[in-house]
C-alpha cells in the first residue's frame, strides 16, 4: 500500500485552523459521474469507520499525514490547473476544519466532497458523492489487512456504518449527490435496494436509479479483474448505473492517482 511523498512534509508552523493532510495533487476523476474530469485530490486522514477493503490504508488503518494550515491547502490548490477539487479521506467530514476548506474554495471551483455517508456538513458542496458502507465491509479477523487486528473496529464499524439521517441530509443539502456503493458481489445487491428504499423514504429529494452507482470491490488491476464484470452485469440487471475504477485501470495502485 504506496504512500504518498505528502505525508513526508514538515507539520506547518502556520497560524489557524489546520487539518491532517495525506496526499495533495492533480489527476483524473477515477470513479463516479464525473469520472475522467481534471480534478486536484485534496485527501485528509482519518476516518470513523475500518473497512477491510479499504483503498486508503493509511487514512484509516494506519493514519499518516502532515498538518497543513487551510491557507496552505488553498495556496497549493491554487497552484495546480483542475477547476474542480476533490475533499476526500478517509472521512473528511469527521474534522470540523473540512467546513472551513470548503468555504474557502467555494467560489472558484466545482466541489466534490467523498464521504461514508454517516456525517453531515453545512459547507458549500456542489457533488455530495455518498458512498455508505455495506454489511460486506466490516472487518473480521478472516478479511482484515495483513497484520492488522481488527478488535474493537468489528462492532464500531458494524454500529456507525449506516446513518439515516445523515444520508437523508446529505442527499438534500448538496447541488447533486450519486449514491456510490463498493460491490463484492450478488449478495450485496439485496442490502442496496433496501438502503436505497430507506433513504428515499427519509430524504426529501428524488432519488433516481440512476443515482446509484455499482462500484467494482478491488484495488489493484489483478483485483478489479475479478469483479469488475459481475458488477457491471448487476447494474444492467438491476437498472443501477455503474462505475468504473479509471484510476485503478490506468495506474494500478499508485499514490497520488
Ligand atoms: S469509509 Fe472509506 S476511508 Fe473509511 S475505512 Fe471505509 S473505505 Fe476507508
Amino acid at each position: 500500500m504506496p504512500v504518498s511523498d505528502t505525508v513526508a512534509r514538515d507539520d506547518t508552523d502556520a497560524e489557524g485552523d489546520r487539518l491532517p493532510i495525506n496526499e495533495l495533487f492533480a489527476s483524473l476523476q477515477g470513479e463516479g459521474k464525473l469520472a475522467g474530469v481534471p480534478s486536484t485530490f485534496v485527501r485528509t486522514s482519518g476516518c470513523n469507520l475500518r473497512c477491510w477493503f479499504c483503498d486508503s490504508f493509511h487514512t484509516s488503518w494506519e493514519p499518516t499525514h502532515a498538518w497543513l494550515s487551510l491557507d496552505e491547502i488553498v495556496a497549493e490548490v491554487e497552484s495546480l490547473s483542475p477547476e474542480h477539487v476533490v475533499v476526500t479521506g478517509g472521512e473528511p467530514l469527521v474534522h470540523d476544519e473540512t467546513d472551513a476548506l470548503l468555504s474557502a474554495l467555494d467560489d472558484d471551483y466545482h466541489l466534490t466532497v467523498e464521504t461514508n455517508g454517516t456525517l453531515e456538513t453545512d459547507a458549500p458542496v456542489d457533488l455530495a458523492s455518498i458512498s455508505p458502507k455495506l454489511a460486506s465491509s466490516t472487518p473480521t479477523p478472516d478479511n482484515a489487512p495483513d497484520d492488522v487486528d481488527p478488535g474493537v473496529w468489528t462492532e464500531r464499524h458494524e454500529n456507525a456504518r449506516v446513518d439515516l439521517g445523515a444520508l437523508a441530509s446529505l442527499v438534500e443539502d448538496a447541488a447533486e449527490f450519486q449514491l456510490k456503493f463498493v460491490v463484492t458481489g450478488r449478495d450485496d445487491l439485496d442490502e442496496i435496494e433496501s438502503l436505497v428504499d430507506d433513504v428515499r423514504g427519509v430524504a426529501d429529494r428524488e432519488i433516481r436509479d440512476s443515482d446509484v452507482l455499482l462500484m467494482p470491490e478491488g484495488q489493484t488491476r489483478e483485483q478489479l479483474a475479478r469483479t469488475r464484470t459481475e458488477v457491471a452485469d448487476l447494474a444492467a440487471s438491476f437498472g443501477y448505473r455503474y462505475t468504473p475504477r479509471l484510476h485503478v485501470d490506468l495506474w494500478n495502485d499508485a499514490p497520488e492517482t
